[in-house]
């Protein structure tokens, strides 16, 4: 059987790897002429491990893991809103969650796919679905490719979703803005974690190499960019606790990443349509606040592969295609909203609510010590298919 998978990012290259472990041969057509360590760093919670795990790569990535101590969440002047123990979160769900670069969590990916099956700087254009006993057809700008099923994993700006699903509208503006950055780790203690104040956030993350993954989200209409993304960071946040003015004074002039952040808020209708699938951002693009669109793309990514995988003909796929609908479209809807809520919860630019939201977690933290690990349940407990 013969699948094509558009975009290597994470779900795509997931996606490819599960498809070539049940025997397919498979082809990742990617825009990008190489593949480059774009995106800083993220999170990989214990879902995305169990997907890795799926794919035999979990300990792979469990070894990028930096010393698990205590986080905390905390005002803008450095007081502690809560904190959280790092053994917790392993005790609860079975794993921590690991930081790490992208271009780590990637070369793991990468490495586990056959050599040839990566064929860089093709882009797709659209997508011929075809009758139901016809295979799709990829159109890319180096010509069609034919396939027994075709995986759109082409990103939040997908080109195939909106060949797909033309009735869709597509992602929306989320209306935060984010910048991410990698800096070597600020001299002094500090606690990792997340800072919230008035409307905005700044993430520290501590990774094992001994830099750092900071992020920041502010509200901001959609596409203003600045000409020193630096500055423009110093000048929200330089005010903040330590170590927050030292990371982004560290980052490197123009090394520092900035994006509008959109979301589908509209589900989609479906996963598939006749033998393509979608998954990952293309399908269900979410706001950063609970570290989900990696994890969801590979939970996406396993789960198509564990159900298509053993498929023989395409009125296998057809069936196999359909349950990866049922079972990933409710899925995807929920955490994007999730995400959506956190977002409005942590980013509120109104006064009262986020005195009231810091008093009832810093008391709630106090009786229910687990109580925000408990809200990560639907999120993070995930289990692979069977
Ligand atoms: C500030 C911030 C912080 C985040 N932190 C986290 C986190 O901690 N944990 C987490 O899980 N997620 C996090 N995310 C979300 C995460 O980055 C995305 O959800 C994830 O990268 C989506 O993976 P994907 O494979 O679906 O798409 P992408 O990673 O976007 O990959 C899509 C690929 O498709 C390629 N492509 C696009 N169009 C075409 C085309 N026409 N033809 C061929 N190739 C094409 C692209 O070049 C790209 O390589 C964060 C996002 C932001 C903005």
């Amino acid at each position: 059987m013969k699948a094509v998978v558009v975009g290597a990012g994470f779900g795509g290259l997931a996606a490819a790897v599960g498809l070539h472990q049940r025997g397919w041969d498979v082809t990742v057509a990617e825009r990008a002429p190489e593949l480059l360590p774009v995106g800083a760093g993220l999170a990989v919670a214990p879902n995305g491990l169990r997907a890795l795990d799926m794919l035999g790569l979990g300990d792979a990535v469990r070894k990028l893991a930096a010393f698990q101590g205590d986080a905390a969440m905390r005002r803008s002047d450095g007081r502690v809103i809560a904190r959280t123990a790092g053994s917790a979160m392993e005790r609860r769900f079975g794993d921590a969650v690991i930081p790490a670069t992208r271009a780590a969590v990637m070369d793991v990916l990468t490495a586990s796919l056959p050599p040839d099956a990566l064929r860089l700087g093709v882009a797709a254009t659209g997508v011929e679905v075809g009758g139901t006993s016809e295979r799709p057809r990829l159109l890319t700008d180096s010509g069609p490719l034919e396939a027994d099923l075709i995986v759109a994993a082409d990103g939040v700006n997908s080109v195939l979703r909106k060949a797909l699903f033309p009735e869709h509208g597509g992602p929306v503006y989320s209306g935060f803005t984010a910048w991410r950055m990698l800096v070597p780790a600020p001299p002094g203690d500090y606690l990792p974690g997340e800072t919230w104040g008035g409307g905005q956030v700044f993430g520290i993350t501590p990774l094992a190499d001994g830099r750092v993954y900071a992020y920041a989200a502010d509200h901001s209409p959609a596409g203003v960019t600045y000409p020193d993304e630096k500055a423009e960071l110093l000048r929200r946040f330089g005010g903040w606790h330590h170590p927050i003015p030292e990371i982004i004074g560290a980052a490197e002039p123009g090394a520092v990443l900035h994006n509008d952040v959109y979301e589908m808020a509209d589900p989609l209708p479906a996963y598939h349509r006749g033998a393509v699938a979608i998954l990952g951002d293309a399908a269900h693009a979410m706001t950063p606040h609970l570290g989900q669109g990696a994890n969801q793309a590979m939970e996406d990514a396993v789960t198509l592969a564990a159900l298509v995988g053993p498929a023989k003909d395409s009125v296998e796929i057809a069936t196999a295609l359909a349950q990866y609908t049922a079972l990933r479209v409710p899925r995807g809807a929920d955490i994007v909203r999730r995400s959506h809520r956190l977002g409005a919860l942590t980013q509120t630019t109104s006064r009262p609510k986020a005195a009231l939201r810091n008093v009832v977690m810093r008391l709630a933290g106090r009786v229910v010590p687990d109580l925000a690990l408990r809200a990560m349940d639907p999120v993070v407990a995930w289990q692979p298919p069977q």
